[in-house]
């Protein structure tokens, strides 16, 4: 399987923007883009940003939707095609297509620091969905659906503490978390508000319309 080995903190750097892939890290007076604010590499720090063309920021953008994700070219054109065959808003239906995939569902729950972390208890079969092991990161959860952990992840330390750091952890309002356990239910698609700011997501619309 196909993996993005460059380190984290270089592709924010690269991107110009906090991308949010080491957790708790990336809050912190430490987190690389407050240190060193400009691109990796012996000449990053004389680089000149900005006056970016159109293409350059379409194409800058599509970067920073897959780094902050973690999904390929492959995958992102799929989604692309998908977003534009249903019906509405294409910047919305593409933002859902990263939303309710099962990793990201794992970060926004408050079950794992960052997305990377999420994919990985995915990937390792530790998630179940209404009850059966789901080890596909990208699987798109359903309206309806029940999000849980295995029992043996619940017993192990892998979840040492979770419970008590979800008593402040605010779950998007899409999703219903069941206090004192480790379960969640979708409760339909997200929408408006729940997606962010979908303006930048424009661009790449424009960039795969083109
Ligand atoms: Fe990006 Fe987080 Fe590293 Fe900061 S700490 S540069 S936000 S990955």
């Amino acid at each position: 399987m196909a993996r993005l080995i460059d380190p984290k903190c270089k592709q924010c750097r690269r991107a110009a923007e906090k991308l949010f892939l080491k957790g708790e890290r990336c809050y912190l007076p430490k987190c690389a883009m407050n240190k060193r604010p400009y691109p990796p590499g012996m000449t990053g720090k004389n680089t000149r940003r900005g006056g970016l063309s159109e293409y350059g920021r379409q194409l800058l953008q599509k970067q920073k939707i897959k780094k902050t994700y973690g999904v390929f070219e492959k995958q992102l054109k799929k989604y692309f095609k998908d977003a534009q065959a249903k019906k509405g808003d294409a910047r919305e239906n593409l933002m859902c297509r990263f939303e309710t995939r099962l990793d990201n569902v794992v970060f926004r729950l408050g079950w794992a620091k960052s997305r990377a972390a999420a994919r990985q208890l995915v990937n390792h079969g530790h998630v179940m969905i209404n009850g059966k092991r789901v080890s596909i990161p990208s699987y798109q959860v359903r309206k309806g659906e029940a999000i849980s952990l295995t029992d043996k992840t619940n017993k192990s330390k892998l979840t040492e503490g979770l419970l008590a750091s979800l008593k402040k952890f605010q779950a998007p309002t899409w999703l219903a978390q069941e206090p004192e356990k480790l379960e969640a239910k979708v409760l339909g698609e997200p929408t408006g508000e729940d997606l962010g700011d979908i303006s930048s997501i424009g661009l790449i619309v424009e960039f795969y319309s083109r």
